[in-house]
């Protein structure tokens, strides 16, 4: 008898990896397919807390969860106070590069053990290529889950040539000079829109370089690629991946197709409980008018840069709202937290400071006018896919490829990297909401409806999908 198809699904437990992989379970589930999504403790636990479990098991009952306690440090579980971001995610790399395999490999075992258990495939983050040796030890093949776009994926595969090329490390003087050896992206990416380790300004960046070539070297023996985009966004770098791997589904805007698919799904892999306050305060402002800034589930500003980066925002005049996770300002002393009258005053009158807000609904909304961002890769998403332009200021990893992205490609935002004044963040929020750019808005409209159509019967994510539940289910025969 043919085994029932069993996809095994492991993220990186964070945020940005946790919410399009989940998405990606329930579609799986919801087309009949059984899933396990297995994830670090740490990052499960606030996940099952934050999910309505009774009516996600009723609509989902053949998705089910494992946990790994593999110690993955989280800012809510490691003992350091308050570690920067690189230390915190050197520590978090280790753990995946030296504890999570072995638990992987004893749950494939345990699985393979037990009666009609064994998983069909696996769909492992790009960054957990460990996975690909461990499922072939089983005979069964893996499908990697980037959860970053194509651009960015594509910048990583020219890592090890940048290195060769003396590129990497660079020096300040040098941030402006182009890069002319990745195919398609030549004098478009510049040695500024490399991600931040690239700069190499100590050793967590270091081996931080070292984690992602060796993940992208071992992601290459992957049977197929997925991605969360849609490939009339990234055409291009879609292509170029083309010919590393046998097969690339585009399935993005993940959360876009979900709804198309599921309609009534409140499943997006919140770890953190959302305020739903914001959306009464966003009824009562005016259309396009709010500014709203969020740098995501892990980025840490200094508590210079939040100065400069809220002295612009107020200036700007806009209505505002403002995520401050909890967390998210790196705190040098304890008399860091005076705030000049005037900030608090503007943002009493005029501004919403919260704690985690339901994204996609916020900027779905009519108020919003603009996004100041990270440039995090489903905030870059989620921003295209409801017609919203981007202020981007990026601080890690693939970010600084997709603020470039935002302005120089897709033309639909503005992009601030290495820059952080109060100058710089008003005439930037002044130029995106105030409508002197007919040409960006036109761009913002012209992605949004572009978005739309991929994910509709028929577009091009929403094909892709199939043709993964086609060939997925194949993998069990
Ligand atoms: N997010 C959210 N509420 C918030 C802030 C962020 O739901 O208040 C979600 C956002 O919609 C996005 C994710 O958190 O899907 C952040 O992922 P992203 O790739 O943008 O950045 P990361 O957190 O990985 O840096």
């Amino acid at each position: 008898m043919e085994p029932t198809p069993h996809v095994l699904i492991l993220p990186f437990p964070a945020q940005g990896h946790v919410k399009p992989m989940l998405t990606l379970a329930t579609l799986l589930s919801h087309a009949g397919l059984r899933v396990t999504f297995a994830t670090s403790q740490a990052v499960l636990d606030p996940l099952l807390r934050h999910l309505h479990l009774p009516s996600f098991t009723a609509a989902f009952p053949s998705l089910r969860f494992a946990p790994l306690p593999d110690g993955f440090p989280t800012r809510a579980t490691t003992n350091r106070h308050n570690p920067s971001l690189s230390q915190l995610l050197a520590e978090a790399f280790a753990v995946t590069a030296n504890v999570t395999p072995r638990l992987f490999r004893e749950l494939l075992a345990d699985l393979f053990e037990k009666e009609g258990e064994a998983p069909t495939c696996v769909v492992a983050d790009g960054i957990m290529s460990f996975a690909i040796e461990a499922a072939g030890e089983f005979g069964i093949p893996v499908v990697a889950f980037r959860t970053y776009g194509a651009t960015s994926t594509w910048v990583y595969f020219h890592l090890q040539t940048l290195i060769d090329q003396g590129l990497i490390p660079f020096q300040q003087g040098e941030m402006d000079r182009p890069i002319r050896c990745i195919p398609g992206l030549e004098d478009i990416i510049r040695l500024r829109d490399l991600p931040g380790f690239c700069r190499q300004r100590n050793s967590d960046e270091g081996a931080m370089l070292q984690f992602f070539l060796d993940q992208t070297s071992a992601m290459r023996k992957a049977s197929a690629l997925i991605l969360n985009t849609f490939n009339e966004l990234e055409p291009g770098p879609v292509a170029q991946l083309g010919s590393i791997f046998p097969r690339v589904y585009t399935l993005g805007p993940l959360q876009a197709l979900s709804k198309q698919i599921i309609p009534n799904s409140d499943s997006d892999g919140s770890l953190w409980k959302k305020d739903r306050a914001c959306m009464t305060w966003l009824d009562r402002q005016q259309p396009n008018s709010v500014l709203y800034v969020s740098f995501g589930s892990f980025l840490t500003l200094t508590r210079d840069q939040r100065l400069e980066i809220w002295h612009g925002v107020v200036d700007s005049g806009k209505p505002f709202m403002w995520v401050a996770r909890a967390g998210s300002i790196l705190y040098e002393s304890a008399s860091d937290d005076n705030i000049p009258d005037e900030l608090l005053i503007a943002t009493r009158d005029r501004g919403l400071v919260v704690e985690w807000v339901p994204q996609e609904e916020v900027l779905a909304h009519r108020a919003v006018g603009g996004f100041l961002t990270h440039c995090g890769w489903n905030s870059t998403l989620e921003s295209v896919s409801a017609g919203v332009g981007m202020i981007g200021w990026p601080g890690l990893a693939d970010q600084q490829v997709n603020s470039r992205c935002v302005e120089e490609i897709w033309k639909v935002g503005i992009d601030v990297k290495d820059t952080c004044d109060r100058r710089t963040v008003e005439s930037a929020v002044r130029r995106l909401m105030e409508g002197g750019d007919q040409g960006m808005a036109a761009r913002v409209a012209e992605l949004r409806r572009s978005a739309v159509r991929s994910v509709e019967a028929g577009g091009s994510s929403h094909c892709n999908l199939m043709k993964l539940i086609e060939d997925v289910s194949k993998m069990s025969s």
